[in-house]
């Protein structure tokens, strides 16, 4: 895996709410009062819009690719930034 900026962004049509996706990068992802999960900016906002994408911390990327990986609901996609092409999820 390439040190390249990633986004990450949720489907949530398909998410489980399982929140599974938290468990393994809460500053990146949290459940919203729907009970789906959603991703967060920078500094820590729920982006509330479906399929909203947020930049991937350097330091958070491994458990990102990880999360996308075990996601129940196959529906974390992270893509590189510079193109968007899905790095991880069910798209890669
Ligand atoms: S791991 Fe996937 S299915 Fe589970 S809450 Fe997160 S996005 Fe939804």
């Amino acid at each position: 895996m390439s040190s390249e900026p990633l986004v990450v962004w949720i489907d949530q049509e398909l998410c489980t709410g399982d929140g599974l996706c938290v468990q393994y990068a809460r500053p990146v992802f949290e459940m919203d009062l729907d009970g789906l999960a959603y991703v967060k900016d920078a500094g820590d906002e729920l982006l509330v819009e479906p399929g909203a994408k947020t930049v991937v911390p350097v330091d958070l990327v491994k458990d990102v690719i990880a999360s996308a990986k075990e996601c129940p609901g196959k529906c974390i996609h992270v893509e590189r930034a510079s193109d968007f092409v899905e790095v991880a999820g069910p798209l890669a």
